[in-house]
């Protein structure tokens, strides 16, 4: 059996009609960029996340570029954020002249460990970048009591947590701004590269929806600030909004396909992750975390599985950021990740027979 650790085209097939029905139609009006799709895009999302502006983008990791220019983020000034996250979590920061300041994450969740952000604030603190990893939220409510203690805005990474909650309110609601990626292997993934940055405070919408067109306001070629060009194309977000109906139950089948493995793997010597029944973790990445990873992968392999390591190299100690100074053993929760983490195929078509094989294949290794 050959299982993929993402399946695009049976996801497609559920769509395939109406997005070449609206593909047919943009091409024939000609209505290229931030048209009509890309406001029903928006309208939806920031209906669904429960936030008055949701702004569509380039590609999340613009999303991150143009919260933290909303926010102001220049040069000598300083983000708190986790070294165990995709690249441009901190590269964005970088990008804008800022530097990265990490602090470790928790064992259980693999969150940024709100414990330790108070004793990396400085007074050149100027944000705090959280990322809701594999979809699983982080504890909001300590870092938002953290961000308002300090006067230091909070933004949410919500590239793999779109539809993940608790006590009814959504990610990507909770910090002052957040950014979320429609990557073709995101919960909600486009047919190309897309993004978007949410916010509940108007100042920082406003600014946003400026700063993504060259920071022109009202009138055309009149530049109120220096921004970038991070414009979504009409082509793909019809594909999103074709999507966007099936989220809800996607993200149920992924929960689902969680907790049977959960379920059937849990007398293993593996750390799993945990869901509930409120809906914290959507389930982006299945991540387990064990010992013999790499015997793991590679018997799977073997086994026709596909497997995904979700990241093998910490960002504290990537080439690009040693300049920032940090060493082996700067962050050992994030490290010992690094060497243990591995994602299981999650994604929403999967088959009964497919997750079976799948257990029996793990079960036979530990045999
Ligand atoms: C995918 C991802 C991004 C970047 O999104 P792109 O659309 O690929 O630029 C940023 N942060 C996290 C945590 C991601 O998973």
């Amino acid at each position: 059996m050959n299982i993929p650790v993402i399946n695009l085209k049976e996801q497609y097939k559920k769509v395939k009609k109406e997005i070449s029905r609206n593909l047919q139609e943009i091409l024939s009006e000609q209505r290229l960029i931030l048209g009509k799709y890309c406001t029903l895009l928006e309208t939806n999302i920031a209906d669904y996340a429960g936030v008055p502006y949701a702004i569509t983008c380039a590609n999340g990791t613009d999303a991150l570029i143009l919260a933290l220019m909303a926010l102001g983020i220049k040069a000598g000034d300083e983000v708190i954020t986790t070294p165990y996250t995709f690249f441009s979590t901190a590269s964005s920061i970088a990008l804008l002249g800022a530097k990265p300041v990490f602090v470790d994450v928790k064992k259980e969740d693999l969150n940024i460990d709100p414990v330790l952000i108070e004793g990396a604030i400085t007074s050149k603190t100027k944000a705090i970048t959280v990322v809701h990893l594999f979809g699983k939220l982080c504890d909001m409510d300590s870092i938002c009591k953290i961000g308002e203690k300090y006067e230091i805005p909070v933004v949410e990474d919500m590239a793999q947590s779109l539809g993940a909650r608790r006590n009814g309110k959504m990610s990507g609601s909770f910090g002052d701004i957040a950014s979320l990626s429609f990557y073709p292997t995101k919960n909600l993934g486009g047919i190309g590269e897309g993004g978007m940055v949410l916010t509940k405070r108007p100042d920082l919408g406003e600014r946003t929806k400026k700063l993504r067109v060259h920071g022109m306001g009202g009138a055309t070629y009149h530049h109120e600030m220096i921004g970038i060009n991070s414009r979504l194309d009409e082509i793909k977000a019809c594909a999103l909004v074709a999507k966007f109906p099936y989220l809800e139950s996607w993200n149920a089948k992924r929960i689902e396909n969680a907790n049977f493995y959960n379920k059937k793997l849990g007398k293993l010597p593996i750390v799993f992750p945990q869901t509930d029944a409120g809906g914290s973790h959507i389930i982006h990445q299945y991540v387990i975390r064990v010992k013999e990873r790499d015997g793991l992968q590679g018997f799977l392999k073997d086994k026709g599985i596909q497997t995904g390591i979700y990241y093998p190299v910490p960002l504290h100690l990537q080439e690009c950021f040693g300049y920032l100074g940090y060493t082996k053993g700067s962050f050992p929760v994030s490290e010992e990740a690094a060497m243990t983490s591995l994602a299981l195929p999650v994604y929403p078509e999967l088959t009964k027979v497919e997750k079976n094989y799948i257990v029996d294949s793990i079960k036979e290794f530990y045999r």
